[in-house]
C-alpha cells in the first residue's frame, strides 16, 4: 500500500525534523501548495534502502517512527524484507554527561572513520526529546563537519512518551541503516535514567565518556554504568587539563579492574581506560583501533552472535511487556476500577497483591469470555 509522509498528522507538535531532509542533511524547502511527494510502495522502500537511496532511507525511517496503524504495518514488512541484510555493521553505544564532548567525540571519530573508507550512522536514544519537543541529542547543527559527508548520515532522537518507545525506534532504524550499507553505527545517548542501559543492550561496544574532575574521581559515578561499560575514555585530555586526565585515568583503571575480576560475561576483557581529546583529534583513533579490534575478535569466535541473539530476545520481551501494559491501562473495565483500587492500596485498605489480582482480573476476563 502506498504511503505519503509529507502529509502525515501523526508528528508530534514542536517535531522540526520533518524541515530538514535527513537524507541529504540539507534544510528543505517546504513544497509548493498542493505538490505532493511521490508515494512509496513496499517494494520502493525495500528497494530504496538496498540500493542506499539516502531520500528513500530518510523516509524509510520517518516510516518507522510514525506513530500511525498502517504506516507502522507496512514498517515492520520492510523491516521484515531487510532483515537478512542486517547485523554487518560494527554497533557502538556511547554515553556521557552533557558538556563532556559526545558530539565532538562523535564528529571527530566519525569524519576519521569516513576518511578511512567507512560509512557511519549517528542515532540517538533521548527520552527527553519528545517532551521537549525537539532532540537536544544527534542534532545535525553540532556536527557540522560530519554531516557534511556525504558516507555519514544523522538522525535526531525519535520522539517518543516511553524510553522503550523510543530505544525501540532506534533499533529499528539502526537495522535498516545497515541494510543501506552503514558499517559502523554509532549510538549517542545521555547519562540519564535507564537510557544507558538500553543503549548498552542494542550494541556491540559501550563506551563511556567522563572528564577528569578535582578530588576523587569515582565519587557519583553509578556503579551501575561501571559494569555496563566496555571502555572509559577520558575526553579533554589536552592543555593544561593532560596531566589531570592520565591521573583519573589511572584512578579509573583500578576501579574497573576490581569491578570486572573474575566476570564470566567479559572473559579476557578487561575495560580499558584511556584518554582523548576529540576537539584536537588526539587518542580518536587508537580509542576506535581497541573498539574495532575487540569487536572483531568478539565476530570471530562467536561471541557477538550469541550477544546479539540475546539482546533481540530482550527486545521482543520487552516490547511484548509494553504493549501488554499498554493494553491493559487503556482497557475500559481495568480504567474504570484503577482509580478506586489505586486509592484503597494507598490507604491501606487492601494488600497491593489484591490489588493487582483484582486489575488483572477484570483485564482478562473479557478477554476469555
Ligand atoms: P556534549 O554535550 O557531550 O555533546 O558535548 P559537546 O561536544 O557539545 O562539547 C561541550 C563543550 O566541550 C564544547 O564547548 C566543546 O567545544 C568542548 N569540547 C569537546 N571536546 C573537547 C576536547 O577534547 N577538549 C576541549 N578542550 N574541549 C572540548
Amino acid at each position: 500500500m502506498p504511503h505519503d509522509f509529507e502529509h502525515q498528522q501523526d508528528l508530534p507538535a514542536g517535531r522540526s525534523f520533518l524541515k530538514v531532509d535527513a537524507a541529504s542533511n540539507t534544510p528543505r524547502k517546504a513544497p509548493a501548495a498542493g505538490v505532493r511527494r511521490r508515494e512509496l510502495a513496499l517494494d520502493d522502500y525495500v528497494q530504496g534502502v538496498i540500493d542506499h537511496d539516502r531520500a528513500i532511507l530518510g523516509r524509510c525511517i520517518t516510516l518507522v517512527e510514525s506513530r500511525n496503524h498502517q504506516h507502522q504495518l507496512l514498517a515492520r514488512e520492510v523491516l521484515t524484507r531487510l532483515m537478512h541484510r542486517t547485523g554487518g555493521a560494527r554497533r557502538i553505544g556511547i554515553t556521557g554527561v552533557p558538556g563532556v564532548g559526545k558530539s565532538t567525540f562523535i564528529e571527530t571519530l566519525g569524519c576519521n572513520l569516513v576518511d578511512a573508507g567507512n560509512k557511519v550512522a549517528v542515532l540517538a536514544v533521548d527520552p527527553s526529546s519528545g517532551v521537549s519537543g525537539g532532540s537536544i541529542l544527534g542534532d545535525k547543527t553540532r556536527m557540522a563537519n560530519l554531516s557534511a559527508k556525504p558516507e555519514a548520515f544523522i538522525r535526531p532522537s525519535p520522539a517518543g512518551k516511553t524510553l522503550g518507545g523510543v530505544a525501540s525506534k532506534t533499533r529499528e532504524t539502526m537495522l535498516i541503516c545497515e541494510a543501506a550499507g552503514f558499517d559502523v553505527i554509532l549510538i549517542e545517548t545521555v547519562g540519564v535514567g535507564q537510557s544507558e542501559t538500553v543503549v548498552a543492550d542494542m550494541t556491540d561496544f559501550f563506551l563511556a565518556l567522563m572528564l577528569a574532575g578535582a578530588g576523587d574521581e569515582l565519587q557519583g559515578i553509578k556503579r551501575g554504568l561501571l559494569e555496563l561499560v566496555d571502555m572509559i575514555a577520558i575526553n579533554k585530555a589536552d592543555g593544561d587539563n593532560k596531566r589531570k586526565a592520565l591521573r583519573a585515568a589511572a584512578e579509573y583503571q583500578n576501579a574497573l579492574k576490581y569491578m570486572h575480576a573474575g566476570d564470566e560475561d567479559t572473559g579476557d576483557w578487561a575495560p580499558p581506560v584511556m584518554t582523548c581529546s576529540a576537539a584536537e583529534n588526539t587518542g580518536v583513533d587508537d580509542i576506535w583501533q581497541r573498539i574495532a579490534h575487540r569487536v572483531d575478535r568478539l565476530r570471530e569466535d562467536g561471541r557477538l552472535e550469541t550477544k546479539r541473539r540475546s539482546q533481540q530476545l530482550r527486545w521482543m520481551w520487552a516490547l511484548i511487556d509494553e504493549q501488554l501494559g499498554q493494553a491493559l491501562r487503556e482497557h475500559p473495565q481495568v480504567k474504570s476500577l484503577v482509580r478506586q483500587t489505586e486509592q484503597q492500596v494507598q490507604h491501606g485498605e487492601l494488600p497491593a497483591t489484591a490489588a493487582a489480582d483484582a486489575v488483572l482480573h477484570a483485564f482478562l476476563s473479557e478477554r476469555e469470555a
